[in-house]
């Protein structure tokens, strides 16, 4: 091969290279010591609307004002000082430059997310004194991410609660009731549990039937959730069972919360396909005793205090004292 054959090689070789570099799908910005643009690619010029020439010698918080000049300046003078790279992650920022998302499939998003990376150049004199930023589009990653989060937190949220009255289920209201027992032990609280069953279901179930039954139990859910404090805990223990913790609220106050409830629920009118359905609902209270063994004895004594207003004739509160 001869001299001006490989000259010509390695010419385009340059020329090849200076293409890919043009159009690669990756943002590349050359930048001086003093946060000027020396060059940018296409990608650069597309989605920021400007060519290189227009902003070359201009500074980087010039062309981009959302830029924040502080951190940025820091993350590029220490790759200045230390001649490594630096990185921005868009869970960190989500992006250095606010570009339009055009991606067709991650529709959802405004802009762009962008991951950075920031590496020095060298000069011939093995001197740094151009920095390159690489901007690559995470859109598609980051969007997905986000809605593999939401979808996390749907599944969470529906894992705990009962799909007919939205209240907790039971096992969640019973991981959070042990809590509140542990609470209650060591602060030494005065907390009360309330259990409460709706009285004859199934003579309503086999009245009205089983859909009109379940909209006795949405109802008194609805009339539950309407009576509580923010701070109360209720929940679907069973079928047509629901529980309530009551923290900071010794029996006699939960016993005033119990009349207005089960008082509220008599009154309720559900009606099914035009029939009215009367229903009430027994109430049982225990308040929280050192003595305990544990959270299950608690809602167990409350279980007694329900039994006894089911045996007194029913739509009734008793409480139940640990001894
Ligand atoms: P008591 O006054 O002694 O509580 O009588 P009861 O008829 O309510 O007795 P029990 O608690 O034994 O009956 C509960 C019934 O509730 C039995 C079951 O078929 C019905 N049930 C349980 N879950 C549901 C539900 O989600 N929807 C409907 N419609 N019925 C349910
Ligand atoms: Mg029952
Ligand atoms: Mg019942």
């Amino acid at each position: 091969m001869s001299r001006s054959e490989l000259d010509k090689n390695e010419i385009d070789g340059l020329h090849w290279m200076m293409d890919m570099l043009t159009n690669v799908d990756v943002g590349l910005v050359v930048l001086d010591s003093a946060y000027c643009i020396q060059m940018w690619n296409r990608f650069m010029h597309d989605h920021s609307g400007k060519s290189d020439l227009q902003v070359k010698g201009m500074s980087i918080f010039d062309v981009f004002p959302e830029v924040p000049e502080a951190w940025f300046k820091h993350k590029i003078d220490s790759v200045f000082l230390l001649k490594s790279r630096a990185f921005s992650t868009w869970e960190q920022r989500p992006y250095l430059f606010r570009f339009k998302n055009y991606r067709p499939i991650t529709g959802t998003e405004d802009t762009m997310y962008q991951n950075a990376t920031m590496i020095p150049l060298m000069s011939s004199d093995g001197d740094v004194n151009h920095v390159c930023l690489l901007i690559y589009d995470v859109t598609d990653v980051a969007t997905s991410k986000k809605e593999l989060t939401r979808l996390n937190s749907e599944l969470e949220s529906l894992s705990r609660t009962d799909r007919l009255t939205q209240l907790y289920n039971r096992g969640f209201w019973e991981e959070s009731f042990q809590g509140e027992f542990d609470r209650c032990m060591r602060y030494k609280h005065v907390s009360s549990a309330l259990i409460f069953d709706i009285d004859h279901f199934k003579s309503v179930n086999d009245t009205f039937g089983h859909q009109a039954g379940d909209e006795v139990i949405r109802q008194t859910a609805k009339t539950l959730k309407d009576m509580v404090r923010k701070s109360d805990i209720p929940g679907r223990y069973g079928g047509e069972e629901f529980v309530v913790f009551l923290p900071n609220t010794p029996a006699d106050n939960a016993l005033i919360f119990a009349e207005r409830l089960r008082k509220r629920i008599e009154a309720l009118k559900v009606s099914y396909e035009g029939k009215p359905i009367p229903f009430t609902v027994s109430i049982g209270i225990c308040e929280f005793s050192e003595k305990m063994p544990s959270h299950e004895k608690w809602i167990e004594m409350a279980d007694q205090a329900l039994y006894q207003s089911k045996e007194g004739g029913r739509n009734q509160t008793n409480i139940k004292q640990y001894s």
